[in-house]
């Protein structure tokens, strides 16, 4: 059966009070909507939105693997948790590149999440080099293998918590999007790679594609096989642009 799609905004790096009426705007929409819809906004709005969209699901876009300590300009998962977050965004690219955060940093980030009652995104894609190559299937599956969660995490109805999301690096805010044959195959195998981790119940967690998804291009991603949502970045940052896609998915 088909799992209930999910719609996740990220924000990166944009948005300042004067956004929470996207915020709210956004909320005031997906509430009616049949899909699962969120924002990861920057983690200097998170209490705002919860407040300005209460109900609505609000997430950070990282988070240290640590409870506490020394570990200045970082957030935990209990900090986002307190804020209000509902989920965070872990292992994007942008991260993986500009601060080195490997597959093991990433795992860690993921449970430490989990185990504070957060929803997560894990991130994982190649790069258009690996694409070309021919190693796109085999490098971002040994990704998720190696940073899907484990151990007190993961156990029990984990996957549900748990999404993956495939966002190939040369598609992120270019434009571009892997033709429907090649993200099929993609979700395929990192479906094969849930399952292999946490047997049937890996068929509960949902696969989300991200790059370049806009109004005009969701639906027809959105029917491809496996794909269960979307992780969106310079289309979410206003409802204009981001209701679409959560039209789409619903
Ligand atoms: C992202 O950064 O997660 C992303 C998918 O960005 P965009 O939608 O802008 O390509």
């Amino acid at each position: 059966m088909a799992l209930k799609k999910l719609v996740v905004g990220n924000w990166k790096m944009h948005g300042t009070s004067a956004d929470l009426a996207e915020v709210n705007a956004i909320s005031l929409t997906a509430g009616t909507s049949t899909c699962d819809v969120a924002l990861c906004l920057p983690a200097t709005l998170i209490e705002r939105a919860v407040r300005a969209a209460p109900g609505f699901a609000i997430g950070g876009q990282d988070c240290h693997a640590a409870d506490k300590g020394a570990h200045t300009g970082d957030l935990s998962a209990a900090m986002l948790a307190d804020a209000g977050a509902m989920l965070t965004i872990v292992g994007h690219s942008e991260r993986r590149e500009a601060h080195g955060e490997t597959d093991a940093v990433i795992r860690a980030k993921a449970e430490a999440a989990l185990l504070a009652g957060l929803s997560v995104i894990l991130c994982i894609g190649e790069s258009l080099d690996m694409r070309e190559a021919g190693q796109a299937i085999a490098v971002v599956s040994a990704q998720v293998d190696a940073s899907l969660p484990h151990g007190e995490a993961a156990a029990g109805g984990v996957p549900q918590r748990l999404a993956i999301a495939y966002e190939p690096i040369w598609a992120i805010g270019t434009g571009k999007v892997p033709s429907t044959a090649d993200i099929a195959e993609m979700h395929a195998a990192l479906r094969q790679r849930l399952v292999a981790a946490y047997g049937d119940a890996g068929r509960q967690a949902r696969i989300l594609y991200g790059g370049s998804v806009k109004g005009s291009n969701a639906a027809e991603i959105f029917a491809v096989a496996d794909v269960d949502g979307a992780l969106v970045g310079g289309a979410s940052l206003k409802a204009a642009d981001f209701l679409p896609i959560v039209a789409a998915a619903a």
